[in-house]
C-alpha cells in the first residue's frame, strides 16, 4: 500500500497557500499508476494554481517495488551512507520477508530514477556503478574534457554489451560509451567482495562506493 498525506505549501512566487498531496511511501506493485508519476517526475511537482509557478518539491519517500524486490529510499540531499529504518523494517516485514530485497538510498531524483530502471532491468546495481566508474575513466582519458556524470542507457545479451551516457565539457555533450557484458560480470564480483554484511541498511550505492570497492579490490590484488 502507498501512503500520503496532505500538506500546506506557500507558493514562493505568489505566497498563497496550497493543499499538497506528498507521499511518503509509493507501492508500485499495489499502486501500478504511480510508478510512471515517480518515474515523469510529476509526484514531486509542485504547480500553484494561483498564479502558475512551477517546483520541484523534495521531500523523503520510500518507494517499493515487491515484484522486483526492492525498495529506494529517497531523502534529498542525504549525506550519510547508509540507514537503519526499524520502523521501516518492522512495517514492511509483513508485505514479503525482507530478506532477498534490496534496500537502497538515494539524494537525487536523477538517481531514483537510474535505480529503478536497473533494478526493473533485473541487473546488480553495485555492479552497474563499478563499471560505470571504470567508463567514466576511459570517457576522461579519451576525451581529454571534464566529465560530470552519467547514467545507465544500455543493455544487451544479444550484442553483449553494457553502455552508459555521460555528459561531456562545459555544454554537458552526450557521450555513449559501452563495453563488453564481461565488464559487468566482473564487476559483480567485486561489489560482492566489498558488499557484505549490509542486507540490513538501505545503502547508498554511489560513485564514492564504487570508487571505494574499486580501490578495496585492487589493494587485493
Ligand atoms: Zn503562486
Amino acid at each position: 500500500m502507498s501512503s500520503a498525506e496532505m500538506k500546506i505549501i506557500t507558493c514562493p512566487k505568489c505566497g498563497q497557500d496550497n493543499e499538497v498531496k506528498i507521499f511518503r511511501t509509493v507501492n508500485v506493485t499495489t499502486d501500478a499508476q504511480l510508478h510512471d508519476k515517480v518515474i515523469s517526475g510529476e509526484l514531486f511537482r509542485f504547480r500553484c494554481p494561483h498564479c502558475g509557478h512551477e517546483a520541484e518539491l523534495k521531500y523523503p519517500m520510500l518507494y517499493n517495488d515487491m515484484k522486483y524486490r526492492f525498495m529506494i529510499y529517497y531523502i534529498p540531499e542525504i549525506d550519510r551512507s547508509s540507514v537503519i529504518d526499524e520502523k521501516l523494517e518492522s512495517e514492511y516485514a509483513e508485505y514479503a520477508e525482507l530478506e532477498g530485497v534490496t534496500r537502497r538510498l538515494v539524494g537525487s531524483f536523477n538517481q531514483l530514477k537510474e535505480k529503478i530502471h536497473i533494478l526493473e532491468s533485473g541487473l546488480d546495481d553495485r555492479a552497474m556503478e563499478i563499471a560505470k566508474v571504470a567508463l567514466y575513466d576511459v570517457v576522461c582519458k579519451r576525451t581529454g574534457e571534464k566529465v560530470s556524470g552519467g547514467y545507465f542507457s544500455k543493455y544487451s545479451e544479444s550484442e553483449d554489451l553494457i553502455g552508459f551516457t555521460f555528459f561531456i565539457g562545459e555544454d554537458n555533450e552526450h557521450l555513449v560509451q559501452t563495453t563488453r557484458l564481461e565488464i559487468y560480470k566482473k564487476s559483480i564480483e567485486i561489489a560482492g567482495d566489498y558488499d557484505k554484511d549490509t542486507n540490513r541498511n538501505f545503502l547508498l550505492v554511489d560513485r564514492n562506493w564504487a570508487r571505494n570497492a574499486l580501490y578495496r579490490y585492487k589493494k587485493k590484488n
